[in-house]
This record gives C-alpha cells, sequence and structure tokens, in this order.
C-alpha cells in the first residue's frame, strides 16, 4: 500500500482514483469542485482542503489536470507544492501539458531533490473506469520504475518515452492523430448516411475495411451506433472539445519546434477551434460530426 495524494478529480482523474482505492492504496484527494471530492470520499478516499495538506504522509503525489498553467502553478507558482514535499516524494503528473512545461516542472523539483515523471494517458474516461489506460511517461528509467507498480492499478500500457518531456511529445502526436481519424470518421458517416445509408451497417464495412480505426472501433461519433460512448449521450462526458482544441494547439507548437510540417494536424486544430467557439467547447471531441452535419 502506498500513501497517494491525487489532484484533480475529473472525468479522467475521478475514475482513476478510484482505482487506485480499489488497489489497496491509501488516497488523499483534492480538487477545486466540491462535488468531484464527494465522490471521491464516497469511494473511499480522504479529501483534503488544499493541494498542500493533500500531502500529508504523501509517498507518491498524483496529478490530472486541465492543462499547463494549472500544473506549474501548482507546483512551482507562489507557495507551490515543491516547498512542501519531502525529498523521498514520487510526483506523477497524468494531465496532458505541453512538454516543455512538463520537463521545467521536473527541473524546479529535481532543483530541490524532488523526482518527478510525466505520464500523460491515453484510453479516454471509458479506459480510465476499467483501469487499461496507457501511459506515456518521459523522467529518468529509475523514477519510471518506481512509478510502474502505481500506474499498473490504472493501466493495461505503461511505457517509458524517454527523458523528462518524452511522455509528453508522445502523447501530444498519438491525439493529432486521434483528431485526424475522429474527422475522417465523421465525415466517411456523414457523407454516407446522407445518400441514405445506415451509420450502424456503414460504420462495420469500414471497421472491416481499409478505414478501419479506434474512432470507429470504440468511439463511434453517430449517434446510436454504439451504447455507452459520449455521441450516444448527447455528447456529454468523455475528452471535451475544449480539451481537444488544447492539445491541437500544443501539436502546432512542436510542429513549429521541430520544423515539421502538419497539415492535417493544423487543419483538424482550425475545426476544433471553429467547433469550440460555436459552443461546444464542453461537449465531447466525437460532436465535430455535429459541425459537418450543420
Ligand atoms: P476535467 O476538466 O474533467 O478535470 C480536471 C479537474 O481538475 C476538475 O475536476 C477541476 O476542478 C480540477 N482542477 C482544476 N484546477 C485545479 C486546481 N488548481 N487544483 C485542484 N483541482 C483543480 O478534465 P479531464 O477530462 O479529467 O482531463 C484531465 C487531463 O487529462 C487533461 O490534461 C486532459 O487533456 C487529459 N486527458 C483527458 C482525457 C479524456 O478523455 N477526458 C483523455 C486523455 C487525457
Amino acid at each position: 500500500m502506498t500513501n497517494i495524494a491525487f489532484i484533480g478529480l475529473g472525468n479522467m482523474g475521478g475514475p482513476m482514483a478510484e482505482n487506485l482505492i480499489k488497489a489497496g492504496h491509501s488516497l488523499t484527494v483534492y480538487d477545486l469542485n466540491k462535488d468531484v471530492l464527494d465522490a471521491a470520499v464516497k469511494a473511499g478516499a480522504k479529501s483534503a482542503n488544499s493541494a498542500i495538506s493533500a500531502l500529508t504522509n504523501a509517498n507518491v503525489v498524483i496529478s490530472m489536470l486541465p492543462n499547463g498553467s494549472i500544473v506549474k502553478s501548482l507546483f512551482t507558482g507562489k507557495n507551490g507544492l515543491i516547498n512542501h514535499l519531502s525529498k523521498d516524494v514520487l510526483v506523477i503528473d497524468s494531465s496532458t501539458i505541453a512538454a516543455d512545461d512538463a520537463r521545467y516542472v521536473a527541473q524546479a523539483c529535481k532543483a530541490k531533490g524532488i523526482s518527478m515523471i510525466d505520464a500523460p494517458v491515453s484510453g479516454g474516461t471509458a479506459a480510465a473506469q476499467a483501469g487499461t489506460l496507457t501511459f506515456i511517461c518521459g523522467g529518468e528509467a529509475e523514477d519510471f520504475d518506481k512509478a510502474k507498480p502505481i500506474l499498473d492499478a490504472m493501466g493495461k500500457n505503461i511505457f517509458h518515452a524517454g527523458a523528462s518531456g518524452a511522455g509528453q511529445v508522445a502523447k501530444i502526436c498519438n491525439n493529432m492523430l486521434l483528431a485526424i481519424h475522429m474527422i475522417g470518421s465523421a465525415e466517411a458517416l456523414n457523407m454516407g448516411t446522407r445518400q441514405g445509408l445506415d451509420a450502424g451497417v456503414l460504420s462495420e464495412i469500414m471497421k472491416a475495411s481499409s478505414g478501419n480505426n479506434w474512432s470507429l472501433q470504440v468511439y463511434n461519433p453517430f449517434p446510436g451506433v454504439m451504447p455507452n460512448v459520449p455521441s450516444s449521450n448527447d455528447y456529454n462526458g468523455g475528452f471535451m472539445v475544449n480539451l481537444m482544441s488544447k492539445d491541437l494547439g500544443l501539436a502546432q507548437e512542436l510542429a513549429s519546434k521541430s520544423k515539421s510540417p502538419i497539415p492535417l494536424g493544423s487543419a483538424a486544430g482550425q475545426l476544433f477551434e471553429m467547433h469550440k467557439y460555436n459552443g461546444e467547447g464542453s461537449k465531447d471531441f466525437s460532436s465535430i460530426l455535429k459541425m459537418l452535419q450543420e
């Protein structure tokens, strides 16, 4: 059993924390939102009234937060957590943030003798609930080895991508590709159904053909084709358009820095940005289909 401080109990962090509790770890949790804090307490966590007080007795700190400025401010801001952590604590940040932000926080931790890895995840809320996430880690091998038994309680595939920040680079490459195949799947489904095809039948055909991809396999964007996915729940829950838009902004930054052309990634970024400004930011990203339909 490990004493874990868990900060950020949203769509992903909530179920991840529950799986750690089920695996027998002792969790002290903190979130700005009282409702999610109460839900975690029902699942067996202790709640703290600040991120700093969640650290009491913690051997490991896990953060699952919306973006890099929040992560930086939590750890390295005024009175940030790095001023309150002891040297034997391992920090695991599972938020999706810029690789440079992850490196910045890791270096600030290192300067205080604290170990940190970036460990963003892939798999969505269903995988967070099922404990089958993919963790993509960056940092020292020794810290990755320490984190692995904890990550095993929340994930099925745990990768060490390389040095600090490498987890975030791999994660952003993946999410750019995810955005592209989701838009492509939505375009194909919209065109086919406008020609009178049934969305479910068309999906089965494409899954058994060369258009097969993850969006069609487990996250069909067309309402009613699959149960238990956001498209069948008015695009609620899941992975918000705001977050996908953020990730595509991170992809654009990485592309500029590494002088890598990403014409489709850039187009995907613009489509999600338009969708966000149409007022759909808090809907699941598969709702991009609605924009095409409208
Ligand atoms: P979310 O918005 O549902 O949850 C974020 C939580 O952080 C909220 O409960 C919020 O109250 C809390 N929070 C914000 N600032 C805080 C602070 N300063 N202190 C304490 N709590 C704070 O987001 P999510 O969908 O759970 O995503 C979390 C991270 O995981 C993001 O970086 C996202 O890009 C990434 N991610 C999400 C998915 C997905 O399918 N939702 C998949 C992979 C990765």
